[in-house]
């Protein structure tokens, strides 16, 4: 699936939803979350429609590299690469995800706990 009418990253995408964008590479689009965990919290999503990180694998595995190396360019680019960032893939309702479409959370800045709540 390339495009889904309703999905809420799908309009991002799309330029229908604004959104603070920080780097668009290829098919890749990351934009600052709207609701920021951390000083540095960004999305990096596919413009194609897939589901989860799982359904990115398997559907456009070159789609998945992309988006680890454009994650790691915006943390360089926000100052975050040398002192260490968290790419999270929430994957289903009961891991927190809530926008079924393939998103990294990007989120640095500060010391992030570990185990993750
Ligand atoms: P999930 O919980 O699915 O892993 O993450 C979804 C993320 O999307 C949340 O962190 C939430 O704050 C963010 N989000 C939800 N709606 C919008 C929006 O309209 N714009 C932006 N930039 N982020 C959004
Ligand atoms: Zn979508």
């Amino acid at each position: 699936m390339t495009a889904a009418a309703d999905c809420l990253f799908c309009k991002v995408a799309r330029g229908e939803i604004p959104a603070g964008v920080v780097k668009r590479a290829g098919r890749l689009l990351a934009f600052r979350d709207i609701n920021p965990q951390a000083p540095t919290h960004v999305l990096v999503v596919s413009r194609d429609h897939h589901d989860d990180i799982a359904a990115l694998a398997d559907a456009d595995p070159a789609a998945l590299t992309d988006l680890v190396q454009t994650a790691a360019a915006v943390a360089a680019d926000e100052g975050v690469a040398a002192s260490g960032y968290r790419l999270v893939f929430n994957s289903g309702r009961s891991a927190g995800q809530v926008v079924f479409h393939v998103h990294a959370h990007l989120l640095g800045g500060r010391g992030l706990g570990w185990p993750p709540g």
